[in-house]
């Protein structure tokens, strides 16, 4: 990759080794329905997840889509403020093995920079974990157009600690 060496670097997300497992076993025991839940930082290091908030899936379909409990997003969004933290991102899982970001996952994603985390399931375990940046360009930049969303693939490393 070629902007490495900014601490800015939107495209590489830091993650402990033991929440990484927190989040695989999750996964793992919800198929073959998906879990999802909310991605925690600090608000000064927004790119190393600090923990995670799991979520009942409230979805009708649970093994097709996810719809995080409402309450949680209410619950966790008050809890932050308080904290000096914030909610950088969201996960979920495919228990169909796919580790890309469905056409429903893109058309949710309203909130430029957001966090998407992936897991990919089938009946052995996680397969993958794709971690996607949610991006919006503007109309500016592409001549008054609507808005294009895509997902930029982030780089995932795991550290010893947070
Ligand atoms: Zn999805």
């Amino acid at each position: 990759m070629e902007d490495q060496g900014n601490s800015d670097d939107i495209a590489t997300v830091f993650i402990s080794s033991a929440l990484h497992d927190e989040i695989c076993d999750l996964a793992a025991r919800c198929w073959p329905e998906e879990c999802c839940g909310l991605l925690i930082a600090s608000n000064q290091s927004p790119t190393h997840i600090r923990r995670i908030v799991p979520a009942r899936n409230i979805a009708t379909e649970p093994r097709k889509t996810f719809e995080i409990d409402p309450q949680t997003l209410i619950d966790t969004y008050r809890a932050v403020r308080g904290r000096d933290e914030a909610v950088v991102g969201c996960f979920h899982s495919h228990p169909n093995g796919n580790v890309l970001p469905s056409t429903t996952d893109r058309a949710r994603a309203d909130v430029h920079g957001f966090l998407w985390l992936i897991i990919a399931t089938d009946q052995s375990g996680v397969l993958q974990f794709g971690m996607y940046r949610a991006q919006h360009q503007s109309p500016a930049q592409i001549n008054g157009g609507e808005t294009i969303r895509y997902f930029r693939r982030c780089q995932v490393i795991q550290s010893a600690t947070a």
